[in-house]
């Protein structure tokens, strides 16, 4: 049962750790967008360096990991104080997860965005696990499904057994806006039937939009059947559009999820506008199944949230 706790007040100083942040359930949440990891640093591209401090400073200012289908579920287990915040990877480019043949077995290499997470979460297993890989399993080399083809599939199958998601993409990241209703119905069908060839029965729940362009109608992206193959998503990813809305909010709209691309200038811009302005930050107060707002917010929470208590601050 979700129940409601509207806090007396939240006190909007600036803290020097984000763990005295006051619960704010109604706060945003980052939707991080990567494309490559590799050198050198470029506008689409974050050095594996870098991709790691990312995950340092995320961390240090109390940021912790969910998965976008946590988000999507409103199932935010992170601790109290702290922001969920979620990862993206786009485009399957081979920086992202790379395999290594040493002394004839395969390693993950600790340069790819998904070994520097591994060793991360190793070191720190209470950032959190969740990252979700939006691949395009025909376009050409070298961003078809990572770029190692004898390993596309021991890859696909790593993800989604680490907990990883993997998201739909197109077929070859088809600019959706440009095609009739059948065509764009393949591209996202067709990638869904890729995808399940690797990950049997494993259903991509959600779709980022190539170029961040809609479908002429909105609806042919989000559920239909094509190829013999039925989809169904339960978000749509633009490619910019700032921080989130928290999914309890009224403003939370799946259809289009904004998200923030993780390159240098942007990352940093938001970090500092939320030490700036902590009361719009979502804030967690520990409890998953607890909504817990500002006084003064319980208009703003979603209609459809069912068996809402509103309770004093505890
Ligand atoms: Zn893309």
């Amino acid at each position: 049962m979700l129940v409601l706790i509207l806090t007396a007040a939240l006190v909007f100083v600036s803290l020097a750790t984000t763990a005295e942040l006051p619960p704010n359930e109604l706060g945003r949440i980052m939707i991080l967008e990567y494309h490559k990891i590799d050198y050198p640093e470029d506008r689409w591209t974050r050095t594996p360096e870098n991709f790691r401090r990312d995950l340092d400073t995320l961390y240090a200012r109390g940021y912790r990991l969910v998965s976008l289908g946590d988000l999507l579920d409103g199932r935010l287990a992170v601790p109290a104080g702290t922001t969920p915040v979620v990862l993206t990877f786009d485009d399957s480019s081979p920086g992202q997860f790379r395999y290594l043949e040493q002394n004839g077995t395969l390693e993950i290499d600790p340069k790819s965005a998904v070994g520097i997470l591994e060793a991360f979460l190793r070191e720190r297993p209470d950032f959190g696990r969740g990252a979700t890989f939006f691949v395009l399993p025909a376009a050409d080399p070298p961003n078809r499904l990572f770029n190692q083809p004898a390993h596309a599939g021991k890859k696909l199958q790593y993800l989604v057994s680490r907990g990883y998601e993997i998201g739909n993409h197109t077929l070859w990241h088809a600019n959706l806006g440009k095609y009739d209703e059948a065509t764009v119905r393949a591209q996202i069908a067709g990638a869904q039937q890729w995808i399940q060839r690797h990950v049997p029965d494993y259903r991509p729940r959600t779709l980022a939009l190539p170029h961040g362009v809609y479908p002429k109608d909105v609806s042919w992206a989000l559920r239909g059947s094509a190829k013999g193959v039925t989809y169904s998503h339960d978000a749509i990813l633009m490619v910019a559009g700032g921080a989130a809305p928290s999914p309890f909010s009224r403003a939370f709209d799946p259809v289009r999820l904004p998200r923030i691309q993780a390159v240098e200038a942007e990352l940093s811009s938001w970090l500092r506008y939320f030490e700036r302005h902590p009361h719009e930050r979502f804030a967690s107060d520990g409890d998953p199944d607890v909504i817990t707002v500002a006084a003064g917010s319980r208009d703003k929470v979603r209609s459809d949230l069912r068996n809402v208590r509103v309770a004093g601050r505890p």
